[in-house]
């Protein structure tokens, strides 16, 4: 079914997407991008960096009253994080199927941390877990300048954009 390109470009998303200091330890960046790369979806920002612990309490602040808070703001800042931004119709939810539940012993297997991962504080990623949070996220990782917007090639065949 062809789309025009109003309807798509209404239905493109951005979503916050970062491979934490497991995942990067372990080797699984290829593995990780390559998954959201091969579904369809276009990486519009990527850098490597360690997150400071006054950050990490940031980016994880709607969690602070959690018992478990302190000890994941150590490990997120404990080594390098991949952060990056993807775009794509829906990439906010299903980008959230793609890496799946947050205990990964419950995760489906096909899923990126039922695939890779075995304890919930030791899951390898981190995905937006909706569109306000997406924005907020994306905000507080990146500057502006450093997301590239760009037609890709693929496009019109992963959307059928006429
Ligand atoms: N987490 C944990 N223990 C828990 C729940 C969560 O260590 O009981 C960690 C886990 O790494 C998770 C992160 O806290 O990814 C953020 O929790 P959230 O509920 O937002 O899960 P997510 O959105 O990452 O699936
Ligand atoms: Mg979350």
């Amino acid at each position: 079914m062809l789309q025009d390109q109003e309807a798509h470009a209404a239905e493109m998303e951005r979503t916050f997407i970062a491979i934490k200091p497991d995942g990067v330890q372990r080797g699984l960046i290829s593995e990780i991008v390559s998954r959201f790369e091969r579904k369809g979806y276009k990486l519009v920002a990527i850098k490597l960096i360690v997150p400071s612990k006054e950050f990490a309490e940031k980016h994880y602040h709607d969690l602070k009253e959690r018992p478990f808070f302190n000890g994941l703001c150590d490990f997120l800042s404990s080594g390098p994080v991949l952060a990056m931004v993807w775009e794509g119709e829906g990439v906010i939810k299903y980008g959230r199927k793609l890496i799946g539940a947050t205990d990964p012993s419950k995760s489906e297997p096909g899923t990126i941390r039922g695939n890779l991962a075995v304890v919930v504080g030791r899951n390898i990623i981190h995905g937006s877990d909706g569109p306000e949070t997406a924005k907020d996220e994306i905000a507080l990782w990146f500057e502006p300048k450093e997301l590239v917007s760009y037609t890709s090639n693929a496009e019109k065949w992963i959307y059928g954009v006429n």
